[in-house]
């Protein structure tokens, strides 16, 4: 809780960071800082906790492969006839392109669905208002402000229930859940009494002062049986990570699987009876049983090197990942729109669908790992954290986790 004398000593914490980062700043104009310098002092919420009572129901998309404006506003209830009418609308050809890892933010009030999104630099909106049949759609700019907001729950049921009681919007806990959990396993590793603190942004416009949508994270301290986990927020080559104040990505390099919820039919075996040759032969993979057509996905960035077809692996693609690692999805049905030799493809994107083509004795995906051209046990690999922080950002880095930080360490009281 704000009282007027913590109030004193945040200010005073808080200039001499932020006089600093400007100086930075006008220091190396060149550079593209990409907004992670909006926590300056006067952007602070003082607001009182009951502030966030008009925060209203949205949900923050963010957009997986396959997506698209149809298939999102289909889950919505508006009609095919009305989404493809909007789909020829020249005003509305950017908006309805959906790219991977975009973000939507979706409101429903009765029979209103409104659909929002940001530019890459989150000073412009776009709105798309459908009711009744009719649409309307608005681009409004520069009159958008962030506010920075600060909550901390103690967990004493699930982390979802504890923060909903601290009244933590929903796509600010769902964005935690994504940030931690590559460390934590929400089922075996939450105790009661881990704590949670998070600095997020809320968009308000700067017209009317209203809320226009909840922003990301910026700054998380997660205390999991007495040890603290703290990440921020930082941009590096485009692309938006969260990374711990040592500056190692949270994120890992490889995706555990690629195949959402598949079940393992056949392990890494280098002694297997091969089921169709019958013969001694090493299985240099992991077999995942799906249904033909489900979606695999590229457990890591990297570019395709083969989208082919061979006599065993039927149609299959090979991903090299970092000049290191190279990844293999084979027996597919078909490959994705897009995916051929020399396609760029990043982690999660659909590449290929469930098949049973080449030696398979029914659908599944067959996966491979290797690591400086050996096979590797998919499922035994530890996966490397994603790009950490590289060294011509690590002074603006190290200045971002100070300021964060200590804004976190004055204004909690858990
Ligand atoms: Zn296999």
């Amino acid at each position: 809780m704000y009282t007027g004398s913590h109030l004193k000593l945040i200010l005073t914490i808080l200039i001499v960071p932020a006089i600093f980062i400007l100086l930075i700043a006008t220091d190396a104009e060149t550079r593209d800082f990409e907004n992670e310098l909006e926590l300056t002092v006067e952007e602070i919420s003082l607001e009182s906790a009951d502030y966030d009572l008009s925060i209203p129901e949205e949900t923050k998309i963010i957009v997986k492969s396959g997506d698209t404006f149809y298939s999102t506003l289909i889950n919505y209830g508006v009609s095919s006839v009305l989404i493809n009418k909007m789909a020829l609308d020249k005003r509305l050809r950017e908006f309805i392109r959906f790219r991977v890892n975009d973000r939507i933010y979706i409101r429903v009030e009765g029979k209103q669905v409104e659909m929002r999104r940001f530019s890459n630099d989150d000073y412009f909106l776009d709105v798309l208002t459908i009711e009744n049949d009719e649409y309307k759609f608005s681009r409004k700019r520069d009159d958008l402000e962030k506010v920075v907001q600060y909550r901390e729950f103690i967990i004493t049921d699930s982390l979802y229930a504890s923060g909903k009681k601290s009244n933590v919007p929903d796509s600010v806990l769902g964005d935690l859940i994504y940030i931690f959990g590559w460390d934590i396993d929400y089922a075996y590793d939450i105790r009661n009494g881990d704590k949670v603190r998070i600095l997020y942004e809320d968009i308000y416009s700067d017209s009317n002062g209203k809320l226009i949508a909840t922003g990301d994270i910026l700054a998380a301290e997660f205390i999991n049986r007495g040890e603290k986990i703290a990440v921020i927020r930082f941009s590096q080559r485009g692309r938006k990570d969260y990374y711990t104040t040592d500056s190692t990505n949270v994120r890992k390099a490889f995706l555990r699987t690629p195949i959402e919820f598949a079940r393992i039919s056949s392990h890494y075996n280098p002694n297997r009876k091969h089921p169709i040759l019958n013969t001694i032969r090493a299985h240099k993979g992991t077999d995942y049983a799906a249904k033909t057509g489900t979606e695999v996905v590229t457990t890591g960035d990297g570019i395709v090197k083969e989208a082919k077809f061979s006599r065993s692996y039927g149609n299959y693609i090979d991903i090299v990942h970092y000049n290191k690692y190279l990844t293999r999805y084979a027996h597919l049905k078909d490959f994705a729109r897009g995916i051929k030799k020399g396609s760029k493809v990043i982690q999660g994107q659909t590449i290929g669908y469930v098949g049973s083509t080449g030696l398979a004795t029914g659908p599944h995906l067959h996966y491979e790992f290797h690591i400086n051209g050996k096979h590797t046990d998919p499922v035994k690999v530890e996966p490397p954290n994603a790009q950490s922080i590289n060294a011509y950002n690590r002074k603006l880095f190290d200045m971002l986790v100070k300021e964060r930080t200590e804004i976190i360490a004055n204004i909690t009281s858990i």
